[in-house]
């Protein structure tokens, strides 16, 4: 049986990815230090055969028995309002954790593939954004820290390929969304949809012409399944190139939802990129892949998801002030 270890796997995409790799039969062993992730997202794995948790700081040196044949980095904040709120873990994450893993992998001859982002490419001068674009990327705005984070993992887990040998792959993620986001982590679709279930005003950020793609969480993890498993160690883009602003998006949660809530608009946060698609030519071709979920269906199944949730969860308020960390 291949063993996969998985950072971040009670977060939203770590806690997907295993059962993913357990549904494939793989032995998962799951590590999270629960800075951002919840038990919750893999309490249903608590008791299979093929899971083995163990909570740790990837920051700290990976102590690890026996053997490994691949591991997903997926540990990191990934909203906005968190990298504001824990901007030096957000670093170190990215940094020195990527660093542990990597030397994980070369002890263990392992393949390892980490979990890039959009957030390379900035706020984009070329549009839809290709792997070969440079990137935008203000190094000391307040998502520089994460933006910076990543792009420093990507250049060690280069610099471990063409030096160590280690077989590495990158995958650069766009706005992937479904079951298990945080409700309250600030991003927009829990953002909108939370506001909805309370009966709030849904809250747009600038004037809502800047526009995203968003992928639905099944697509994101059959691209990152099926890029491990090719043979290519440069990044590629995985997301969803349907592309929308996010005023039109506030008014089809409305929709779905079924409210009477009015938009209100607020400051575009600092350095906030006005577009975002991806181009995913490279992902096609290489790995045969596309997404094939509607928004229209990816989101329902998201809303229900939220709407199943105790309103204790759906009252707290993780980023209750979360206006003054966005102000400029
Ligand atoms: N946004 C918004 N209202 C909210 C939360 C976010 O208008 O309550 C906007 C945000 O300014 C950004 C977009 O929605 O332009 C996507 O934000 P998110 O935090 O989900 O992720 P990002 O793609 O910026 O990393």
């Amino acid at each position: 049986m291949k063993k996969v270890l998985i950072t971040g796997a009670a977060g939203f995409l770590g806690s997907h990815l295993c059962d993913r790799f357990i549904k494939e039969g793989f032995f998962v062993i799951g590590m999270d230090n629960f800075i951002t992730g919840d038990r919750k997202n893999i309490n249903h794995l608590k008791d299979h055969p093929n899971f083995q948790f163990i909570e740790h700081d990837i920051t700290e040196f990976i102590n690890f028995d026996g053997e490994l044949d691949y591991i997903l980095h997926f540990a990191s904040p990934a909203s906005p309002i968190d990298y504001l709120k824990i901007p030096i873990q957000t670093l170190k994450v990215g940094s020195l954790g990527t660093h542990n893993l990597l030397g994980l992998a070369r002890a263990k001859k392992a393949r390892l593939l980490i979990a890039s982002t959009s957030e390379v490419y900035g706020d984009p001068l070329v549009h839809p954004q290709t792997e070969g674009y440079y990137g935008n990327v203000n190094t000391i705005g307040p998502r520089g820290v994460y933006d910076e984070a990543k792009r420093f993992q990507e250049s060690i887990t280069m610099a471990y390929h063409r030096f160590h040998g280690v077989e590495t792959r990158i995958v650069r993620i766009f706005n992937t969304y479904g079951p298990r986001m945080r409700l309250n982590d600030g991003r927009v679709i829990p953002a909108f949809m939370g506001q909805a279930l309370r009966g709030e005003d849904l809250t747009i950020f600038g004037d809502g012409m800047q526009t995203r793609s968003f992928c639905y969480v099944d697509d994101q993890v059959e691209g990152i399944f099926k890029l491990l498993f090719s043979d290519y160690s440069s990044p590629v883009n995985i997301g969803n190139p349907n592309e929308i602003t996010i005023k039109d998006f506030a008014e089809e949660i409305i929709k779905l939802t079924k409210t009477n809530q009015k938009v209100i608009y607020r400051e575009l946060p600092i350095d906030d990129p006005l577009q975002r698609q991806p181009d995913i030519t490279l992902a096609k071709k290489l790995l045969n892949w596309e997404p094939k979920t509607s928004r229209e269906l990816g989101m329902k199944i998201t809303f229900n998801y939220f709407q199943e949730l105790s309103d204790e969860e759906l009252y707290k308020s993780e980023h209750k002030d979360f206006t003054n960390y966005i102000k400029k």
